[in-house]
């Protein structure tokens, strides 16, 4: 029997249908690079190796030019709830930044609650429970990190558990880092996108400066001793995404990914897609590459699906939930 899945490093924006973009984009007059499935497919190069970063970004701009009224958001969120639980996610923390969805006008609020809505009624008719995570990114002014707080804040009752700051992480970052230390004192967890293409230490200062708790990507860190040491000290939890890694050459190949290295050294690591539809992959599928190219056994596979849940910003009852899934 399949176990259940659980996923924790998941953008809205890369992990729509190709189907429903066409459908939104013809129905709300978007251009998009191709207006037929397979050409959308090559045009965003789903499941392939990327160029460059900037070529990923262009393809991000692709999918948000069709997330931005509310039924449509509403739609794409109710959708991936139906796309998790077709892949055995029963929890799922999803993650977006709302400021990349008011381009054609629409408030922060209504976007917010366009995905809540979605997040929602697919969680229940499909059986997948949830979390959202509110993201800013490194680039943007802190004024925008300052207001993206504010939504998760203002939202925290109504399914937000996070906040994360992604984004190029070779820079520092640190005039956003109030804000996010402002989030846990609101009772919100944190999670940074951190030593991806950075150095190691972005990893202590997301810890330190941030209030992150648990780290996506952290390829990196493997880099530096000091830094690893860190991490299993303060059990900071590491959501590796190995497809995508290796697609944007963070990585050089499934055998050779630090995650492997992670586990093996207890590090809390969990696995995740990071961009269903541009990364081409499921959790399924993330399991099946790390049953084959790391030869698995049940018991690393059981320890991946713990860590998950472990490090997952679920509320207690919901942690009990997943733990008795996992054994049942
Ligand atoms: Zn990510």
């Amino acid at each position: 029997m399949l176990k259940p899945l659980f996923e924790l490093h998941l953008h809205l924006d890369g992990s729509l249908r190709l189907d429903t973009m066409l459908d939104i984009a013809r129905a709300e007059g978007v251009a998009l690079p191709a207006m037929h499935k397979s050409g959308l497919y090559h045009a965003l190069r789903c499941g392939q190796v990327r160029d460059s970063l900037p070529q990923y970004l262009e393809h991000f701009a692709h999918t948000t030019a069709v997330m931005q009224s509310q039924p449509a958001l509403k739609r794409i969120a109710m959708e991936l709830m139906e796309d998790l639980a077709a892949d055995g996610v029963k929890y799922a923390e999803v993650r977006f930044m709302p400021s990349l969805h008011t381009a054609r006008g629409i408030s922060e609020d209504f976007v917010m609650g366009a995905v809540l809505d979605g997040l929602g009624e697919g969680g229940r008719r499909y059986g997948v429970r949830w979390g959202l995570i509110v993201c800013s990114m490194r680039h943007v002014d802190p004024e925008v990190t300052r207001r993206m707080i504010d939504l998760a804040i203002r939202y925290k009752s109504c399914g937000v558990v996070a906040v994360d700051l992604a984004g190029d992480d070779n820079l520092p970052a640190f005039e956003h880092a109030p804000h996010f230390l402002r989030a846990r004192e609101n009772g919100l967890h944190v999670t940074m996108h951190a030593a991806e293409e950075g150095p190691p230490e972005r990893v202590m200062e997301a810890v330190e400066r941030f209030g992150a708790e648990r780290i996506g990507h952290g390829v990196k860190a493997i880099r530096d001793p000091r830094v690893m040491d860190f991490v299993k000290r303060h059990a900071i939890g590491i959501e590796a995404c190995l497809t995508s890694n290796i697609q944007m050459r963070t990585a050089a190949s499934y055998e050779s990914h630090p995650a492997l290295r992670y586990l093996c050294e207890g590090v809390l690591v969990s696995l995740n897609t990071d961009n269903r539809m541009l990364a081409g992959t499921t959790m399924q599928r993330e399991f099946e590459i790390v049953r084959e190219r790391w030869c698995l056994v049940e018991e690393d596979e059981r320890q991946l699906l713990w860590n998950a849940i472990h490090t997952s910003f679920a509320p207690p009852d919901v942690k009990t939930e997943l733990y008795n899934a996992l054994v049942a």
